[in-house]
């Protein structure tokens, strides 16, 4: 079988089948390996996945395991909502809610998809693949590759999608993320909550969190622009520019970006819901089939469950049988996280102004009073297990 793609998505699913005794190739284009410097919220819905990689030891020993999940007002710090994680959720939902640095979780799982004979190929840009009987052949930038599967786990700019479905430009969503990461020795005067905490204000919002044991602190700013101008589509900072977007704001979202040497920023861009996932012996993944904005921290969840319904679907069933049913049971839960991550993009931007604000403090209210409230959004996220799901 063949993954093109060597992201988590495709890592994962590699992994998974690999353990289920399938021979995997991953066909990456990058020339060396590797994670953009940045964290990753990996929810308890991701890591019973990874409990079933038997990588949950190691996430734990290099993670962070943050107390609360809270949303904050951007000035006073006032808490909107705060939902207790730590120990609670690993006994509400069966599996622990970490922060991970990226390059962290990308090295364990090459390392575990060598242990179990993965092949990563890196510097192989895949162009396309064609349907031939039953095999289909992956088109590379140089020759080509047959295989009894492609699984297109390429990204928001995959090619294999273009092949399914023709070449359209993703869409984007009027909005910016910039990333950054701190060490927590290099934050003066302020204290950083253990939370993963998002604090929000009108037309923009800031997410901090620790990783690597709370050596590092991570954060994503997100702004809303009318046009990006940019050709590339992520690229170095300006500091200063976005410390001026976010003065004003509470001291920790000021003490985290003083501190800060470097900053990356990225456009964040969707794709409308494709009207399929496969096509033949070919079939998308992750980022490629439903890219989301990342105001849930779901889209790499969602690439991991992805991959173990696949990986277990094409272990069992011939083909023909199981990308259907894959797509079955992994399209209606992915389009409901990219409508509910959308719709946050509201609430987290204070859309309406005092009515936004308003809304804020009722939802505050109401959680405070009945804290079960917040389950209800959350519970059907985190407490999914794809793995106890009837494939
Ligand atoms: C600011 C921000 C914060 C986020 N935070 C979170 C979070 O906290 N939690 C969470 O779950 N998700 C989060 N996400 C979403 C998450 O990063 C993505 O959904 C996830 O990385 C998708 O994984 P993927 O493997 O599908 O695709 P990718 O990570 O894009 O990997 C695709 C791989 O394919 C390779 N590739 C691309 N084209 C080709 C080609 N033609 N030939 C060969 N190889 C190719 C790429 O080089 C890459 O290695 C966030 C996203 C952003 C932008």
């Amino acid at each position: 079988m063949l993954v093109a793609g060597a992201g988590i998505g495709g890592l994962t699913v590699a992994l998974a089948l690999a353990k289920k005794g399938k021979q995997v190739r991953v066909l990456e284009q990058a020339p060396v390996l590797g994670e953009v410097g940045a964290g990753l919220q990996l929810s308890a819905n991701a890591m019973k996945v990874m409990r079933h990689l038997d990588l949950e030891k190691a996430i734990k020993a290099t993670a962070f395991a943050p107390q609360n999940a809270t949303i904050r007002d951007y000035e006073s710090g006032e808490y909107y909502l705060r939902t207790p994680l730590g120990e609670v959720a690993q006994q509400r939902y069966g599996a622990p809610y970490l922060h991970i640095h990226r390059a962290d979780l990308h090295a364990l799982l090459v390392e575990a998809c060598v242990q179990h004979g993965v092949d990563i190929e890196l510097g192989q840009v895949v162009r396309g693949y064609r349907n031939e009987g039953n095999k289909a052949t992956l088109l590379l930038d140089h020759g080509s590759e047959k295989a009894d599967v492609i699984i297109g786990a390429d990204g928001l700019r995959s090619t294999i999608r273009e092949t399914m479905l023709g070449v359209q430009a993703p869409i984007f969503t009027g909005q910016i993320a910039w990333r950054g990461v701190v060490h927590k020795d290099a934050i003066k005067d302020v204290s950083i909550a253990h939370d993963a905490c998002v604090w929000v204000g009108p037309k923009r919002h800031f997410v901090s969190y620790y990783l690597r044991g709370g050596d590092l602190i991570n954060f994503v700013a997100v702004e809303e622009r009318a046009e990006w101008l940019e050709e590339s589509w992520s690229h170095q900072g300006d500091l200063q520019q976005l410390r001026r977007l976010f003065s004003g704001w509470h001291p920790e979202v000021t003490g985290i970006l003083s501190a800060c040497e470097s900053t990356f920023v990225w456009a964040l861009n969707g794709r409308p819901t494709l009207p399929k996932w496969h096509d033949g012996r070919a079939v998308l993944l992750g980022d490629a089939c439903h890219p989301m904005l990342p105001f849930m921290a779901q889209g790499a969840a969602m690439a991991i469950e992805d991959a173990y319904v696949l990986a277990n679907l094409l272990v069992r069933d011939p083909v023909e049988a199981a990308l259907p049913r894959y797509e079955e049971l992994r399209k209606p839960r992915a389009t409901e996280i990219q409508r509910i991550s959308r719709e946050n993009a509201g609430l987290y931007h204070m859309y309406g102004g005092l009515s936004g604000k308003l809304k804020l403090k009722g939802i505050g209210l109401a959680t405070k009073l009945i804290p079960a409230i917040a389950n209800v959004k959350l519970d059907p996220i985190y407490g999914y297990d794809v793995t106890s799901v009837t494939l």
